[in-house]
Parts: structure tokens; C-alpha cells; sequence
């Protein structure tokens, strides 16, 4: 494992001297996206062997909206990975990476009812959210009989991690059907009981912040649902478990951990059940898939100082960080300090706000921060940016989102970068705020 994490980290040294040295990140381009295509391979290739279980059928999804790039998608369809999409567009980004509707899933809160006749249509696993949802199915399956197979999301009420926003079972949560709600057990047992076509059961306990322990208790609450679903069938009608995503990302180090192992070990050792053939397994990981194969360039364009503290004005803010800007305290990502060169900087650490481009004061990556006193024409490297950062663009100031290239490196250092996407154009800006429309007349 020290292996891999040291190869990450030397990886990224060459990838991002290559970026500087050939222009990817520098005056025209002051900030832009880099992700390791080894790194998210060998990510990929740890979550299979995780789970691998003979005579089980795993089908593991990435949550699209944590990476919403059509060549990544494609990178992970090639190795073997699906995709787990919550909305019209998502769902067209996974097709257009090639990805076979059998390993594509539909959650979403909202699905309107053309999206799930398009996800019944094409046999594209849906997982409903809430009875008035399944009620739109049930019409929708008699005027066109479909294959695919459906599940019903439910909140397992564990409760929350350590941060709000990412928490999905908590007692109040907005996602599935509450559990522990009164009555709620047994109209979920009637649900499937006249349903015979129901075969699937979902949950997903939250992201980042919710431990292990008791993501492996929402699964625990799934599974014991479908024992006593199948019970009462006298069949295996919930024939596949789809036990969400959420395992947590270390943003301290390169090490990934907890592991895909460490979460599929302990779901082995507590829900045996769940491994022993009888279901299928879903999976829809996210950010553990990609995080730490990404990492944001960004040029110091000024370095200020005001009431005594250091300021480095760079080009990444809230524009590509916007949950670490504004949730500092729940996102805080660790920050190099590069030169003008691109190579880590040496020298004494100076306690220094890292800031970004955008004009509102709270704009900074890292504050109060220990690092090599960065000057202009310096560089930062966002570490652990590869998953929610490329996807999150904030358009505010109009900053145009930067561009994304993966990097492949070679064993003597030398790096090859593929395009994954174009930076936004002016015109892409001016198109999308409305200049191509006449000005607002007086009323
Ligand atoms: C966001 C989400 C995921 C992925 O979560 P991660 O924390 O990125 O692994 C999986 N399933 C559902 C339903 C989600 O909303």
C-alpha cells in the first residue's frame, strides 16, 4: 500500500511540472484540471477486487455528478465500472461514455415522469424514492411492459456523520422512504408483496463524514428488509442490494483509507448473508473512487499582505472549490506550494492565506496555512480534487471552468496529457448569459 500511495504522489510531481513546463497551466490558462489515469484505474481495480465474491453478481456504478466527464466515465466503463446518474443530463453523459444500460442506475428525488418512461424503456435500473413515485411506475409498466429491473430507496434512520449536508439517513433526511416512520415498515412490506416485479432494495447512508460502523448499519436495515420481503414472498424477490456509496475520503494524506477492503471486509464480517449468493450487489461510490486522482494547477498571479498575514492571490477559488471555500472546516484539502517551474517549493514555512480570484472576501482555499512563502508567478497544486471539484463548477464572477486533462507517466518521468475537457470559451460565457438575446426593454 506504501507503494502505491508513494507512486500517487511521485506521479503527480511529473504531471505537474509537464503542465507548467507545456503551457496547461500559465498566463493564458492560469487554472486547470489535472487527473491520474493510472491512479483511478488502479481505484477502480481495488473497489473490484474488494467486493470480489464467488458466485456473486456485483455490479459496481460510479456516481456520476462526483466526475460528470464524458472520457473518465468511459475510462471506468472500460474497466468495468457503470454508472449511477440522478438526472436527464447524467444519464446522457454515462451513454455517451458507451456505458450498457445493464450497469447504468436512475436515484434522483425528482424524476419526473418522462425520465422514468426513458429509464423503463431503455432497461435502466431505477430505484424509487417515494410512493408517489412508485405509483408512477406502476402506470407506467402497464402501458409498456419493461425488464428493468426497480428498487425502492429507503432511509434506514441510523442517523448522521459529521457533516449535515452529506448525512442521508438521518431521521429527516429528504432521501427514500423513512424506516422507522410509523406505519412506514409495513406499507413498504405491502408495497413488495403486490408488486412481484419489485426486485431491488436501495439505500445510500451519506458521504463524506459518516463513519463505517454505521454505513454498514444502513446496509444491515436493507438487508434485514429483504430477508423479510423474501420471507413473506416464499421467493427471492429482492433478488439485488444496492448499497449506495459514502465511503469517506482521506484529504490528510495520499493514503486511501478507509479502503474499499476495510469497508467490504467489515460488510462481509457483519451482513455474512449479504455474500453468500442469494443477492446481487450494487455499489454507486463516488468520491472514494476519484478524489485522490485529481488535483487542481493554479497560478499565483499576486502576493499581498494585510494586518501582518501573507496573502497569495491565485487563480483557484470558490469557482472550482466551492464546497472547501464556503464549508472550509468540512472540506479542507491540503495545498503544495509550487514555483514558477512548477517543482514543490523549499524554504521555511510561513503561515499564509491561500486565496482565490473571485471578489468576496471569504474566497480562500486555505487559511492561516503553513507553506513555503509563495510569490507571483508561483503555483498551487489543490490535492485530492478529483472528485466534486470539475463537477461543482460555481459561475460566479463569470469565471470560465478551467480546463480538465488526464495524465499518463511513463516510468522515465516523461508525461503524456489527453484532453478530458475544453476549457469554457468567452463565447461559451457570453452564449450562456443570454448575449444573444436583445436587452430587456422598459416595462
Ligand atoms: C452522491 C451519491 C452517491 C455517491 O456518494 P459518494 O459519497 O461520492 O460515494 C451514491 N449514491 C447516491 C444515491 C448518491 O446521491
Amino acid at each position: 500500500m506504501a507503494d502505491m500511495t508513494d507512486e500517487l504522489g511521485i506521479r503527480r510531481g511529473h504531471a505537474l511540472r509537464a503542465a507548467v513546463e507545456r503551457g496547461l497551466a500559465g498566463e493564458a490558462e492560469p487554472v486547470v484540471g489535472l487527473l491520474d489515469v493510472a491512479g483511478i484505474a488502479a481505484s477502480a481495480t481495488a473497489l473490484r477486487d474488494a467486493f470480489a465474491t464467488p458466485g456473486v453478481s456485483i455490479t459496481h456504478t460510479f456516481a456520476v455528478k462526483a466526475a460528470s466527464l464524458v472520457p473518465v466515465l468511459g475510462l471506468l466503463n472500460a474497466c468495468g465500472l457503470g454508472a449511477e446518474v440522478a438526472s436527464p443530463g447524467e444519464l446522457a453523459l454515462a451513454r455517451a461514455a458507451g456505458i450498457p444500460a445493464e450497469r447504468i442506475v436512475l436515484d434522483s428525488p425528482a424524476k419526473t415522469v418522462a425520465e422514468l418512461r426513458e429509464a423503463l424503456a431503455l432497461g435502466i435500473a431505477v430505484n424509487a424514492d417515494n410512493p408517489q413515485e412508485l405509483a408512477r411506475i406502476d402506470a407506467l409498466r402497464e402501458a409498456a411492459p419493461s425488464t428493468a429491473p426497480v428498487g425502492l430507496r429507503i432511509n434506514p434512520q441510523v442517523g448522521g456523520g459529521s457533516i449535515g449536508a452529506m448525512s442521508t439517513a438521518t431521521a429527516s433526511s429528504k432521501f427514500g422512504v423513512a424506516l422507522r416512520d410509523e406505519g412506514a415498515l409495513d406499507w413498504v412490506l405491502e408495497a413488495y408483496a403486490r408488486r412481484p416485479w419489485l426486485n431491488r432494495l436501495h439505500t445510500h447512508t451519506g458521504s463524506q463524514g459518516v463513519p463505517l460502523a454505521l454505513m454498514v448499519e444502513g446496509v444491515r436495515a436493507a438487508y434485514e428488509l429483504a430477508e423479510r420481503i423474501n420471507a413473506a414472498a416464499g421467493r427471492q424477490q429482492v433478488d439485488a442490494l444496492d448499497i449506495g456509496g459514502g465511503l469517506p475520503v482521506n484529504f490528510g494524506s495520499d493514503e486511501a483509507m478507509p479502503s474499499f477492503a476495510d469497508y467490504a471486509d467489515l460488510l462481509r464480517s457483519e451482513i455474512p448473508g449479504l455474500f453468500d449468493g442469494r443477492y446481487g450487489i450494487v455499489t454507486e461510490f463516488g468520491r472514494s473512487l476519484l478524489a485522490k486522482s485529481g488535483t487542481v494547477l493554479a497560478r499565483v498571479e499576486y502576493a499581498k499582505s494585510a494586518g501582518g498575514r501573507p496573502i497569495a492571490v491565485t487563480h483557484a477559488g470558490a469557482q472550482v472549490a466551492t464546497r472547501t471555500v464556503f464549508v472550509p472546516e468540512a472540506w479542507p484539502i491540503r495545498v503544495l506550494a509550487l514555483d514558477a517551474k512548477g517543482v514543490e517549493k523549499g524554504g521555511e514555512p510561513v503561515v499564509q492565506d491561500v486565496a482565490g480570484p473571485c471578489c468576496f472576501a471569504g474566497d480562500l482555499v486555505a487559511k492561516g496555512r503553513s507553506l513555503p512563502l509563495l510569490e507571483p508567478g508561483d503555483h498551487v497544486a489543490l490535492l485530492d480534487t478529483g472528485a466534486y471539484y470539475f463537477s461543482n463548477h460555481f459561475a460566479y464572477n463569470s469565471l470560465p471552468r478551467p480546463a480538465v486533462y488526464g495524465y499518463r507517466v511513463h516510468p522515465d518521468g516523461a508525461v503524456d496529457f489527453s484532453p478530458v475537457r475544453a476549457a469554457q470559451t468567452q463565447e461559451e460565457l457570453l452564449a450562456e448569459s443570454g448575449a444573444g438575446f436583445p436587452p430587456l426593454g422598459p416595462a
